[in-house]
């Protein structure tokens, strides 16, 4: 990356995830992403943000990668799908980062959460911020769509304390018809998690007509009780606020017709999940 393009580079700190971000890794050679992809010495950010109180307990520190091999067809930020949409951090400079918010996270019982794009994409990097984290005493937690966990060995793992796991959908076909990639894998990771018993929350994205099928949830439900590592399951109704991202970025976006899902759907979908002894937020 040139020093023009560093100067031109929004900082690394964001308001929030929403805000769109294209090309910012773009003056990395392709013999240094590959190296950085390699060793975790560089990893590729969208944004730090603060201040959450959704991506785990307390209030968390969240980094968001670039890269994701998912193409969710509700995703609120496809400009992290790229890799080189990211901002070239050194590991350093993302621990550095990190480090001033320890007495505070620990102040205010948070954590560091590590999402993205597929954090995983970045395995080493992320191998990395998660040892450096628990060096420092800090919480940590991976958001991931799990397909991607054998990336890790059990050894690694050990450095996440908590695992937000995405499951986009129960059915095998309908997963594929959503996120263009195989359910068996996450359902894989997830089984592992169980055996390791590492606490998990469930995030789950309502999207009427997509993804709120009656019986796709329920054997879902079922599923996630019957790890017994399931913490929480979050269901996360569908909404519109990245659809201007597709936009800019000239994607085909196909939801424009959907609607956010009414309360009440929101509320079955929660009843199922409650149903199978889960706790619901
Ligand atoms: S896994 Fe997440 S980042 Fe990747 S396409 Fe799906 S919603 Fe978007």
């Amino acid at each position: 990356m040139s020093e023009q393009q560093q100067l031109n580079s929004p900082p690394l700190q964001a308001k929030s995830p929403f805000e769109l971000r294209v090309n910012l890794g773009r003056g990395v050679p392709e013999s240094d992403v590959r190296t950085a992809l390699a060793t975790g010495d560089m990893g590729f950010l969208h944004s730090f943000t603060t201040g959450s109180t959704v991506d785990g307990p307390g209030v968390r520190v969240v980094a968001w990668t670039t890269g994701c091999q998912f193409r969710c067809v509700y995703c609120h930020n496809p400009d992290t799908w790229t890799l080189s949409n990211g901002i070239p951090v050194t590991i350093s400079k993302a621990i550095e980062q990190l480090g001033r918010y320890r007495a505070g996270l620990k102040i205010m019982s948070g954590g560091f959460t590590l999402s993205g794009g597929e954090p995983l994409m970045q395995d080493r990097f992320a191998v990395k911020l998660f040892t450096a984290a628990k060096e420092m005493g800090i919480h940590t937690a991976l958001d991931s769509n799990g397909s991607l966990g054998d990336r890790l060995s059990d050894a690694e793992l050990d450095t996440i304390d908590l695992v937000l796991l995405d499951i986009k959908c129960w059915d095998a076909e309908r997963h594929r018809q959503v996120t263009g990639m195989e359910v068996g894998p996450v359902l894989g990771f997830a089984r592992r998690l169980a055996d390791r018993k590492k606490p998990v929350w469930l995030r789950y994205v309502l999207v009427p007509g997509l993804t709120d099928d009656p019986e796709h949830i329920s054997r879902l439900a079922s599923f996630a009780a019957g790890l017994g590592t399931v913490e929480r399951v979050d269901v996360l109704p569908f909404h519109q606020m990245g659809r201007f991202k597709w936009k800019e970025l000239k994607l085909n976006y196909t939801l424009n017709d959907f609607q956010p899902p009414t309360g009440d759907a929101v509320e079955h979908a929660c009843a199922q999940f409650r149903a199978q002894g889960l706790e619901v937020f």
